[in-house]
């Protein structure tokens, strides 16, 4: 909705350049102008899923919630699932149909600790936001066939891989019944070297917002060392913390 609103505005706009100034010297330079400034915000609306530009994210929660992606892993998956059960928290994981496929085990085991399965596409390709609708349906589809064949329970949430939406997303959530999840605090824990710093800045954030939706990879062995840490921390000063279910009250099977 909020795209169409953006493009309606910038196809008033390029009409009113080209009827006003067609005939100034720098005509093009306008021109190239307003494509270059429609592509950024294009862009971003693609990069960014919180923007919410395309497709409606859930970005809140009714406590912290936790949310883990790219997995399962044969080292790390375990790991997480052993320091969630030691501090009996309920997470949300974001598999990744072909990892899933791999690891039947682990997917069973995600599920029988009470854990959410979320459906983070099959291929989690570099090009998934450049896909075409019909190909990008295939690929979560697929993903949610292999989640279902293991467990038997069809997923409903799914993540867009690197949290970048397009309009080929609008209309494929407008096809199947999906649910998209994204996140208000996004730890780049796949980047972070430094379980202080990833422990430090996780609990910052959650200072700011004790309802955010986290995000981690199940498959960073600094985000298996910053767990315990964080919710050792959670639990001593009392923060509440939320299934993403319960938080956005949508079931998370069909
Ligand atoms: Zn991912």
């Amino acid at each position: 909705m909020k795209f169409k609103i953006v493009f309606f505005l910038f196809n008033i706009i390029g009409i009113y350049l080209c009827v006003s100034y067609w005939n100034v010297p720098n005509f093009w330079f306008l021109i190239i102008a307003y494509f270059l400034v429609f592509g950024a915000i294009v862009s971003l609306g693609s990069y960014f899923i919180g923007l919410n530009l395309f497709i409606h994210s859930e970005k809140k929660g009714e406590g912290v919630v936790f949310t883990f992606d790219d997995g399962p892993h044969p080292e790390f998956t375990p790991q997480i699932l052993e320091i969630l059960r030691k501090y009996n928290v309920k997470a949300t994981f974001f598999v990744i149909g072909k990892e899933a496929k791999k690891h039947p085990e682990l997917l069973k085991l995600i599920d029988e600790e009470g854990h959410v399965v979320g459906n983070h596409s099959y291929s989690h390709s570099n090009f998934i936001p450049f896909f075409r609708t019909k190909k990008l349906q295939r690929d979560f589809e697929k993903a949610r066939g292999i989640i279902d064949g293991i467990i038997g329970k069809k997923a409903n949430y799914i993540r867009p891989p690197f949290g970048a939406t397009s309009p080929r997303y609008t209309k494929m959530l407008r096809r199947v019944n999906f649910v998209s999840i994204g996140w208000s605090f996004r730890s780049y824990d796949t980047k972070e070297k430094d379980v202080a710093s990833l422990v430090s800045k996780t609990m910052a954030a959650i200072e700011k917002d004790n309802k955010a939706i986290l995000l981690f990879h199940d498959t960073m062995e600094v985000t298996v060392k910053a767990l315990p840490k964080i919710l050792e921390k959670l639990k001593s000063n009392g923060t509440e913390i939320a299934s993403l279910s319960a938080s956005i009250k949508i079931l998370p099977y069909e």
